[in-house]
């Protein structure tokens, strides 16, 4: 019997040891009993400095550390109703800036008059996240709003009764119809694949695939689309294939090239290479564009981040398009950067890996 109950007190004692949230425990005599080791961490104190003191110092403290000055009274009112479980959250700033819930809660059983414990939660994340989500939920609308009003714009023109419009002016307000319905289209089929590449179930249908077809397709289709650009391709004359899917590759390809148009308002030549480097063909589109500053060139990687922001663009697009074919090359095993000086225009690789042995047999095996 005094074995299991000194297995259980030290159970328990490891559980406050090791609880992901911090703790403190105040006695009766509203002095701290216990600051467990995550409490430690997220206020940087220590707790053989705080045991004994009372709890009222502590509270003063971490309101020094948050800026607000009468922080420390409502930690004090809060505790006093410790019976209720209230719970808060402030933002502390130093050792560095975190949000944090606090909840209170009293303890019960045995004689502990008025002693009670505060449990305290790093939500910081939780916080981001939920900025996150407000941000995608704005951007959506608005992305999706734009080509809508012009759709249903021209619509209700069109079909006025106290207007005929001659069949010229029907025809152009139906292709901008057409136009914008491309837009919303290609919009929602972007966040349809951003949300695969997030949950990871991207599907990929991998086969041999010979990049310098799929190269001479996308640079013709970006020809089509641009007068001002001339496209040069410089691809190595033994090129193996990738262990790709074409389709993707294709969608990787078209959105650089697209890029390379957009970001290049002025024109000019736009070269795309293909390289062996060890196991991976290197593909690059290079541009004479406006380029990017150094300090952004990870983040055009992030999914709605365009480097002058949607307010004052003139250029359409979600910002959706290098997250996407980001998450299309890593879903291969390959790596996508850029590299530019501003005013230099801007170079795109990316890396698929050459067809291997093992590969083609686990083909054969699937088929
Ligand atoms: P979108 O083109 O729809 O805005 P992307 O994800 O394709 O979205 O690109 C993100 C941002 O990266 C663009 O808004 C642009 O600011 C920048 N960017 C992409 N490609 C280039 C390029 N070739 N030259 C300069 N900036 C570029």
């Amino acid at each position: 019997m005094q074995r299991f109950a000194t297995t259980t007190r030290d159970l328990a004692q490891d559980a406050l040891t090791s609880l992901a949230d911090g703790l403190t425990l105040v006695d009766d005599d509203a002095r701290i009993a216990l600051l467990n080791p995550r409490a430690e961490e997220m206020f940087d104190v220590r707790a053989t400095d705080w045991l004994g003191a009372e709890i009222d110092d502590l509270y003063r403290a971490l309101a020094k550390n948050s800026g607000g000055e009468f922080l420390a009274e409502r930690f004090e009112n809060y505790a006093a109703r410790a019976d209720t479980m209230p719970r808060f959250e402030f933002t502390l700033r130093v050792p560095s800036e975190k949000v944090i819930e606090a909840k209170w809660f009293a303890l019960r059983g045995m004689e502990h008059g008025n002693a009670y414990g505060v449990l305290w939660r790093d939500v910081t994340r939780d916080k981001e996240v939920d900025a996150m989500k407000t941000q995608l939920l704005s951007t959506v609308s608005h992305e999706l709003r734009t080509p809508l009003a012009s759709i249903k714009g021209f619509a209700t023109t069109l079909l006025r009764q106290d207007v005929r419009w001659d069949e010229a002016t029907q025809r152009e307000f139906l292709r901008i119809i057409e136009e914008e319905s491309n837009r919303l289209e290609e919009l929602i089929d972007n966040l349809l694949d951003m949300s695969q590449v997030e949950a990871g179930a991207l599907r990929i249908q991998r086969e041999p695939v010979q990049l310098r077809r799929l190269v001479r397709e996308a640079v013709e289709n970006a020809q089509r689309l641009t007068e001002a650009h001339w496209f040069v391709m410089d691809l190595a004359s033994e090129l193996p294939r990738v262990w790709a899917d074409p389709r993707r590759v294709r969608q990787v390809l078209n959105n650089l090239l697209e890029n390379a148009i957009k970001y290049a308002p002025n024109g000019g030549q736009v070269t795309v290479t293909c390289e062996v480097e060890n196991e991976f063909v290197i593909t690059s589109v290079a541009d004479q564009g406006e380029g990017i500053p150094r300090e952004l060139l990870e983040r055009v990687f992030d999914r709605f981040f365009q480097v002058d922001g949607a307010s004052t663009r003139k250029t359409g697009g979600s910002g959706l398009g290098l997250a996407i074919a980001k998450g299309i090359v890593e879903a291969h095993g390959g790596t996508i950067w850029a590299e530019s000086a501003a005013g230099q225009g801007s170079v795109f690789r990316f890396s698929l890996p050459i067809v291997k042995e093992s590969d083609l047999l686990q083909n054969q095996f699937n088929e």
